[in-house]
């Protein structure tokens, strides 16, 4: 690890500044989050909505209390468990939380990461740190320093590069502000991970895209996410099924003049006669699926492709989050494949 970066990110951030940090799952944007003009800077580079909330990270549980007023002993339970970890808790929060960082909230949601570099930063600032994805708002989340530079080069202080991120989805968001814990975003820490240890939390209607109405209890995940450029259809069911009804897919989409990109896996990737083909991972390698997820839908961009097919991911304890991500970003646009 570089220690004068480290140093210099902290003196950026505790002046006000603006700085890009990995973090295990994905890279985020950090300001000041106790100073509501550096949040304020956050939303103007990212050009996100100014009441989408932003998540404040921490490196130790002394910084816990200064921002949550109460800590359910619930919330004390995940914390031990999962803390440092890509767990988000919603607290009711203290006066010192400008509301400029919580979109207006009386709510707070609170991370500690276990990134190394991004503890280290953390601890240099002095502060907690308001820490959204570091993308403009609704382009894939980026797992690596050269996705950062593509959307906020000449907009923020300083990226610090830490290398590609492990996880690769944002973290798994549970609101513990009021009664029976409940589920916000699905990530990488799954819903049979949490109930263990405090019972079956509740999860939130919207984030499973079935009530087209429902309105989101996180006010991010009512924005258009993670979406590529070109028009993407998630193709649904049985592998076998979902590569049949991708190959007519394509062979319509080359009959109207159109280049069709493919988003599919190690183990697929051959089956398919096809302009560009992207595999996400290895399929029965769900960690690798989530790691490459972002990195090739913002890739088909590159590519310049009019539409782009998707397989779907629905067998292991990950599916949650990354069907969550996928179906967002092809804006709910699904195909259900073979007879049901
Ligand atoms: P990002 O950091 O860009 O991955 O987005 C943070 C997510 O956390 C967004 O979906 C926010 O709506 C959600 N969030 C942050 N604070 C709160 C809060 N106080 N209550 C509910 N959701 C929140
Ligand atoms: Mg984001």
């Amino acid at each position: 690890m570089d220690e004068s970066a480290i140093y210099e990110a902290g003196r950026v951030l505790a002046g006000g500044g603006l700085v890009a940090f990995p973090t295990e799952t994905v890279y985020g944007l950090g300001a000041n989050g106790l100073d509501e003009e550096a949040a304020i800077r956050i939303y103007a580079a990212k050009g996100r909505p100014s009441d989408n909330p932003l998540i404040l990270h921490i490196a130790s549980m002394e910084e816990l209390d200064i921002l949550a007023a109460e800590i359910p002993v619930e919330a004390r339970i995940l914390a031990d468990a999962f803390w440092p970890g890509p767990l988000t808790m919603i607290f009711k929060k203290t006066a010192r939380v400008p509301y400029g960082t919580t979109g207006g909230l009386d709510t707070v949601a609170v991370r500690m990461p276990s990134h190394p570099v991004a503890r280290e930063i953390i601890r240099a600032a002095g502060v907690p740190i308001a820490a959204p994805s570091a993308n403009l708002s609704g382009r894939p989340s980026p797992t690596k320093a050269l996705h950062v530079l593509e959307d906020l080069d000449g907009r923020i202080d300083m990226i610090v590069d830490g290398g590609t991120v492990g996880i690769g989805l944002e973290s798994t968001i549970i609101d513990m502000s009021e009664g029976r814990p409940m589920i916000l975003r699905p990530g990488y820490i799954a819903k049979e991970a949490l109930a263990p240890l405090i019972g079956e939390p509740e999860v939130d209607v919207a984030i499973l895209g079935e009530a087209a109405d429902a309105r989101p209890k996180a006010p991010g995940m009512k924005y258009r996410h993670y979406a590529p450029k070109a028009e993407m259809t998630v193709f649904l069911g049985n592998p076998t099924d979902v590569c049949g009804a991708i190959e007519e897919a394509l062979f319509r989409a080359a009959a109207q003049g159109k280049r069709a990109g493919v988003l599919c896996t190690e183990e697929s990737e051959r089956f398919y006669d096809a302009p560009v083909k992207k595999c996400a991972g290895r399929r029965n390698e769900p960690e690798s699926v989530a790691r490459s997820l972002y990195d090739v839908l913002r890739a088909f961009d590159r590519d310049q492709v009019d539409c782009i097919f998707s397989e779907s991911f629905d067998d292991s304890p990950l599916s949650g989050a990354i069907m969550n991500r996928l179906l967002k970003a092809a804006g709910y646009r699904t195909v259900k494949c073979g007879r049901r």
